[in-house]
């Protein structure tokens, strides 16, 4: 019997685009801007903690800021497709932000995230060439989704390994950013032990611009329940939370390492 509990950390690296939802202006320097910012304030905590995590990215970042890719790869970390842009779609952007992303970063892209965590045709992932997607939160956020009838935990579609951000049993209470922007440690970690007890392992994800100062930036327009704590405040939690994991004994692995480990014992 394996015991083995595993942690995914993914953050997903784009234009900063979130204020325009909101109805504000944002320089798109600015947007690559507070994305780099949070971005190396990340690679610093899983350096300062010692362990590997995979950076969803927008081909559009990429481009612009390549050295930010290589320096995620230095790192040791892994590189995965957010898409090419975060508010444009095409089925022809799978392939070609794979592409883009395998020419910056030197190294093979295999898993996918959509942007805002939309639906995508599962057939087409395959066609371009992954080997999973992370793109399914498997509950109801209202407006946005209702993925109530969908796995919690991992499996397959079109031959393709699905792995949805984790929720937790039953009530499906989502264990993703806005969780831990807006929920106390002691119960996150409470809900985190309930999940990893039932699945073997925890699929959380976050974005850089949650590890730089958004309360600085009041003219961003986002509400509260998005820029609660941030900076500083934000990584002291995620740190706080990875040391309480790795004294768990749990495991943080790369999203394609864990993929393919779920390949392996599949054939
Ligand atoms: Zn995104």
């Amino acid at each position: 019997m394996n015991l083995k509990k595993t942690v995914l950390l993914g953050f997903d690296v784009e234009e900063f685009d979130l204020p325009l939802e909101y109805g504000k202006k944002l320089d798109f320097d600015e947007q690559l801007a507070i994305s780099t910012n949070g971005t190396l304030n990340v690679l610093a905590l899983l350096k300062q903690t010692d362990i590997k995590a995979t950076f969803y990215c927008t081909a559009n970042y990429s481009i612009n800021k390549p050295d930010v890719i290589k320096k995620i790869v230095d790192d040791g970390h892994e590189i995965a497709s957010h898409g090419y842009y975060h508010s444009d779609f095409q089925i022809a952007h799978l392939r070609q932000s794979k592409e883009v992303l395998e020419h910056i970063s030197e190294n093979s892209v295999e898993g996918y995230r959509m942007a805002r965590m939309m639906k995508v045709n599962e057939v087409e992932i395959k066609k371009a060439g992954y080997l999973y997607n992370s793109s399914i939160n498997p509950t109801i956020l209202p407006g946005r989704y209702n993925n109530f009838n969908k796995p919690r935990s991992y499996f397959f579609e079109e031959d393709v390994l699905q792995i949805p951000a984790s929720v937790t049993p039953i009530i499906r209470f989502p264990l993703f950013w806005l969780t831990f922007n807006n929920v106390g440690l002691p119960f996150i970690k409470w809900m985190a032990i309930s999940t990893i007890n039932t699945d073997g392992y925890l699929n959380l994800y976050f974005h850089p611009w949650e590890f730089t100062d958004l309360i600085e930036n009041k003219n961003l327009g986002l509400p509260k329940y998005i820029t609660k704590i941030s900076g500083q405040l934000f990584i002291d939690k995620i740190c706080d939370f990875i040391l309480w994991a790795k004294q768990k004994g749990y495991e943080f692995e790369r999203t394609k390492d864990f993929a393919n480990s779920i390949y392996n014992k599949k054939t």
